[in-house]
């Protein structure tokens, strides 16, 4: 066994029904990758399976959880005397957790919610964090399946269903693993990220002896206690995204919000069954940036939806100058098979769409441009991504997700790891991507 292999300690009392409930948990604790202790000092946790036939056996048995918290304190109890739960949480409230007799699973779940399930490479098929398909240093975290909404341009819900939020602690330990592996950089994506939790009415978790709601501030919150870049991606506007925006300025979350807006007329947004007021877009962007001036905001769009005329074009063009988003995707209204919305009346004609397409990529790309010539001249840091033939460094900065945003090609750097920060400052801008060089650099 390695050091690091995580001990339990484990008291056996009562009867041989007892006996083979103790049996089965060892036996299950050996066989995921823990080792079991014969002494207190040494255990993470101990684990007592009490007794409570008689007076007797009920005095032994809280005098043994006793003992195992004077010497240990960390504590879960099972077994008979654990069906009278009141009994041990009076006699002892600080025990971590208390099942019934015969609740194997209930035990597991609870030491694992206070020291993590082993890796042991020699017998699991794949490593901890998973086979990934993404670089070493920055990984997708998906937090949830499906959607509640019904965009009528969107077949999503049709095909994956209603939102099902992964567990939090599932969340959190894979994301864990990922950074135990290498990762630097956690994306968040789902198909609603902001909805995390809805369906299983934010109930609390328990990671790392730690509660959490299923939430995706609280979510947010403890991501950043693992010391890595977060990113949001597709976060739907509800109203409590705003609170995710002090933790961006707090520096806990990457000053970044991947929002589809999908359009600023409210008759559209109505018919696309979205939330319809640009002018409280407008308003809530105002005070994310005052919160957060370093915020960058990237977005995605529909134009050419069915109906859509050319004042309401006009009008998506006039938020655009307002809004000044910094990174923005666009698409032409296309009919995917089984959309509500190709029902509605007034679709746009196809080269209609793409004209607009293109004057609507145009303003943005003036817009996304201007933003960053403002940045020449001031201090990055950026994550290095690799290296090109000319020996310049590939990275990226915190406004920048990997495949979807610019890069920062960082000149005159030695060469570097994937996954380093380091802080350049930018000497130009191009349409879309920053050239900088190390704040140290002579040259
Ligand atoms: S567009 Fe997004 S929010 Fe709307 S139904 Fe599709 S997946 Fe859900």
């Amino acid at each position: 066994m390695t050091a690091k292999t995580p001990r339990v300690g484990f008291v056996s009392l009562g009867c041989p029904k007892a006996l083979v409930d103790s049996e089965h948990i060892l036996t299950r604790l050996r066989a995921e990758g823990y080792d079991i202790s014969s002494s207190y000092e040494d255990a993470q946790l101990v684990v007592v399976n009490t007794c409570g036939f008689i007076d007797s056996a009920v005095e032994e048995s809280l005098e043994a959880i006793g003992e195992a918290l004077d010497e240990n304190g960390k504590v879960i109890v099972t077994g008979c005397l654990g069906a009278r739960g009141d009994m041990v949480q009076q006699a002892y409230p600080n025990v971590l957790a208390v099942t019934g007799p015969h609740a194997m699973e209930e035990v597991m779940a609870a030491v694992h919610r206070h020291i993590p399930r082993p890796h042991d490479p020699y017998t699991d098929l794949v490593p901890a964090a998973g086979l990934k398909l993404t670089p070493r240093h920055y990984a997708y975290l998906k937090i949830s399946e499906g959607c509640n909404h019904r965009c009528s341009f969107c077949i999503i819900p049709a095909l994956r269903g209603d939102l099902v939020s992964r567990p939090v602690e599932d969340v959190m330990q894979e994301a864990r693993n990922l950074v135990d592996a290498g990762v630097r950089e956690l994306l968040i994506i789902s198909q609603d990220t902001s909805a995390y939790g809805v369906d299983v009415k934010y109930r609390t978790g328990f990671w790392n002896g730690q509660p959490i709601r299923t939430r995706m501030t609280e979510l947010c919150r403890a991501l950043a206690q693992l010391g890595v870049w977060v990113r949001l991606h597709y976060v739907y506007p509800y109203p409590h995204v705003d609170e995710v925006i002090p933790l961006m300025a707090e520096g806990h979350l990457l000053p970044y919000l991947d929002i589809p807006l999908q359009h600023a007329n409210p008759r559209i947004l109505k018919a696309m069954k979205r939330p319809a007021s640009a002018e409280n877009t407008l308003r809530r962007i105002a005070t994310w940036r005052d919160t957060c001036p370093d915020i960058t905001l990237r977005s995605t769009f529909i134009v050419g939806f069915p109906g859509e005329t050319e004042a309401e074009f006009q009008e998506l063009l006039d938020f655009l100058n307002e809004a000044q988003l910094d990174r923005v995707g666009a698409f032409a209204y296309s009919p995917v098979e089984g959309a509500a919305a190709n029902a509605l009346p007034g679709a746009v004609d196809e080269d209609e769409k793409q004209d607009r397409l293109r004057r609507f990529m145009e303003k943005q790309a003036a817009i996304s441009s201007a933003k960053l010539q403002k940045r020449i001249g001031t201090r990055i840091d950026v994550m290095v991504d690799g290296q090109d033939e000319t020996g310049d460094l590939i990275a990226r900065s915190m406004a920048d997700a990997p495949e979807i945003d610019g890069i920062v090609i960082v000149e005159n750097s030695p060469p570097r790891q994937s996954g380093e920060i380091l802080t350049v400052t930018v000497t130009e801008a191009t349409e879309h991507d920053l050239i900088a060089r190390p704040v140290d650099s002579k040259d």
